[in-house]
């Protein structure tokens, strides 16, 4: 199962999931203008998908 990550809900930009270490993980967008906080990978990609805009 793959998750998407959805475009930035501030910019329209595209976003990335930037390895923290091991076991965290943040999501961010390449501008830098909106991110989810430290934490696994899956929460990350959850928590940015519930923010940002369909
Ligand atoms: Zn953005």
């Amino acid at each position: 199962m793959s998750k998407d990550l959805r475009p930035c809900p501030f910019c329209g930009l595209q976003a990335r999931i930037r390895k923290i270490n091991d076991k965290h993980y943040a999501v961010t967008c390449i501008m830098n203008c909106a991110g989810t906080k430290i934490t696994t990978k899956e929460k990350a990609i959850e928590i940015w998908n519930k923010r940002a805009i369909v």
